[in-house]
């Protein structure tokens, strides 16, 4: 089939206003948010860097995901105050096993206090470290390699590239690997000079990381914009 000479490039109209997505969060997601997951976010709100938790929404998606995988071996990597390290632990069966890397446990430990009451601290092997070093490490465990179900990418920008290659090892073929932020505030799809200085540097990381997915012939991609921005990939081979 031939396709039209100038593709459609509209927005299909969904998310225009903030009203709709105070709507998506009121009406599907907070009703269905576990409590933990509740109490995490409030002990979180009062935190400068508050901002930085997974959107609640994308959050639902990926409960759904680990669920559909049936994911239970798992890879967080950017932990904070652990909205979406939580979350992973209520999902995974109780012999499931999240290794969760940071480069600080300070922020951690502001929401571990919640992740113990839910009964789910068990599961979590907490590496605080940078991350690129954190996964070499693991490779050079050959029991680890093809092992993973499920990574969830959520650290420094500009290394997303390096985990990724650190991830095709490491995760199962078959399994899969979720970026966050991919959108990166929209910044990706605007000219330099119209973007706030602040987010430039993470808007070329965006640009340079989304081209190598999409041209990855070893995964299977989908972006996905809920919350920043996420993509989820699968590993094909
Ligand atoms: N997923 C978290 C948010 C992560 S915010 C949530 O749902 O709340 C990003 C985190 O990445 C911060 O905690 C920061 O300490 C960590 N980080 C930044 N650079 C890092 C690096 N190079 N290695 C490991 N962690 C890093
Ligand atoms: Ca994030």
């Amino acid at each position: 089939m031939e396709l039209p000479e100038k593709l459609p490039t509209e927005p299909k109209g969904l998310l225009q206003t903030h009203e709709l997505y105070k709507y998506i969060l009121e009406t599907n997601v907070y009703p269905r948010e576990p409590e933990p997951l509740k109490d995490l976010r409030a002990v979180t709100s009062t935190h400068p860097w508050a901002v930085m938790g997974t959107a609640p929404d994308a959050g639902q998606m990926i409960t759904m995901l680990l669920k559909l995988v049936g994911a239970k071996k798992t890879i967080e990597i950017g932990v904070f105050t652990g909205y979406s390290l939580l979350l992973t632990a209520l999902t995974i069966p109780d012999n499931g096993k999240i290794v969760a890397i940071d480069v600080s446990r300070e922020w951690y430990e502001v929401g571990r206090p919640v992740i113990e009451k839910a009964g789910v601290e068990n599961k979590i092997e907490f590496i605080e470290s940078l991350a690129l070093p954190a996964l070499d490490k693991m490779l050079e465990n050959p029991e680890n390699e093809g092992s993973f179900d499920y990574a969830f990418v959520d650290a420094d920008k500009p290394n997303y590239i390096n985990y990724h290659e650190r991830l095709m090892k490491l995760l199962k073929v078959n399994g899969m690997v979720v970026y966050d932020n991919t959108l990166w505030f929209g910044s990706v799809a605007q000219p330099e000079d119209s973007v706030p200085e602040e987010f430039r540097e993470g808007r070329i990381a965006g640009i340079e990381f989304n081209k190598a997915l999409a041209a990855d012939p070893r995964i299977e991609i989908s972006m996905v914009p809920l919350g920043d921005g996420i993509t989820i990939c699968r590993r094909l081979y």
